[in-house]
C-alpha cells in the first residue's frame, strides 16, 4: 500500500531531527518540505536522486496531489514539517485526501520550537510552586481563537505561556496579559530561529518594553514568545526545589533520609 510519512524536522538545528527523521530522509525518494522555517541542512541526508520540493507557493490541494501522486508512482514519500507536525502543522487538512485516496500515513514527531526556545535560553517551563502548566497557543489575528482560549483568558492562569505565529501581534500579547493581571515588568522571551546555528537570537525584555527590543532587533517572524512566572529562575536565591531529588522525600527508587 502507498505511504506517506509526516515527519516532524524540528526547530532548525540539522541535530535536532530524530533518528528515526534523518533515516526516514535518507531513504526517502520524494520529499516535500514546509518552506522557510525546515533548514535545507535537513536534506544534506537525501539520496542524490531525491526529488526535492518546496511546498512554499503551493495551495493545500496541490500539497496533496504531489504527495498522492508521487506515493501512486511507489516512491518513499516524506512530508517534512517544521518542529512537531501535530502543532499548528495543518496535520489532519493534509492527511483526510490521503485517506479518501488510500493511502496510508505515519507521523514521526519532531521538536517543537517552544522547547527549543526554553533550551536556547536555558529557560524551565515548569517550576515546584510557580507553574506546573505549560499552554501553547497563539493570538489571535486572521486565524480566529475558539470559544474560551482567548489569550486573556489563558493569561489568567497564571502559567506558563508559548505563543506561535504571534510575533507581529506583540501588542495585543501585552494588553491581554495586562488585562490578566500580569504585572507591567513581568519577564518576557522572544527566541528568533531557535537553535539555527549562527542565526539565533535571544531578546529579553518585560511585557512593556519587549515590543520595542523586538522592533530594534527588527524580529517580525519566526520567533517564539515565552511569558512565564518561571524566566530568569536561574538566577533566584530562593529556589522550591523538586520532591524527587528532596533527601527527605521517598520515592520508589530511594528511601528518604532521616533527619
Ligand atoms: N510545527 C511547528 C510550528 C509551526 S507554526 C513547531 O512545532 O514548532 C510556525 C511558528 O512556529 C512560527 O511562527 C514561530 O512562532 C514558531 N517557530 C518555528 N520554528 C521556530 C524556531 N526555530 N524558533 C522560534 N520559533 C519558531
Amino acid at each position: 500500500m502507498p505511504k506517506v510519512w509526516f515527519v516532524g524536522a524540528g526547530p532548525g538545528d540539522p541535530e535536532l531531527l530524530t533518528l528515526k527523521a534523518q533515516r526516514l530522509i535518507s531513504e526517502a525518494d520524494a520529499i516535500l518540505y514546509a518552506g522557510s522555517l525546515v533548514s535545507e541542512a535537513a536534506m544534506t541526508w537525501a539520496k542524490e536522486s531525491c526529488d526535492i520540493e518546496d511546498s512554499k507557493g503551493m495551495t493545500l490541494a496541490q500539497i496533496c496531489d504531489w504527495l498522492i501522486s508521487k506515493a501512486k508512482g511507489n516512491a518513499n514519500v516524506l512530508r517534512l514539517q517544521t518542529g512537531d507536525p501535530g502543532l499548528y502543522g495543518a496535520l489532519i487538512e493534509m492527511i483526510q485526501p490521503l485517506d479518501a485516496a488510500g493511502i496510508e500515513v505515519a507521523v514521526v514527531p519532531g521538536v517543537t520550537s517552544a522547547m527549543a526556545s526554553a533550551a536556547a535560553a536555558v529557560e524551565t517551563l515548569s517550576l515546584p510552586e510557580v507553574t506546573q502548566t505549560v499552554i501553547f497557543s497563539r493570538v489571535e489575528g486572521r486565524t480566529p481563537m475558539p470559544d474560551g482560549e482567548s489569550l486573556e483568558e489563558l493569561a489568567a492562569h497564571h502559567c506558563t505561556l508559548c505563543l506561535y505565529l504571534s510575533i507581529t501581534l506583540l501588542k495585543k500579547i501585552e494588553s491581554a496579559l495586562l488585562n490578566a493581571g500580569w504585572s507591567a515588568d513581568a519577564p518576557i522571551v522572544v527566541v528568533y530561529k531557535a537553535s539555527w546555528p549562527g542565526e539565533q537570537q535571544i531578546i529579553r525584555g518585560t511585557l512593556s518594553d519587549i515590543r520595542e527590543k523586538c522592533k530594534l532587533a527588527k524580529i517580525n517572524s519566526q520567533a517564539m514568545i515565552i511569558a512565564s512566572p518561571t524566566l530568569g529562575a536561574r538566577h533566584w536565591s530562593e529556589l522550591k526545589k523538586s520532591k524527587l531529588y528532596d533527601a527527605t522525600f521517598s520515592h520508589r527508587f530511594r528511601k528518604a533520609e532521616r533527619t
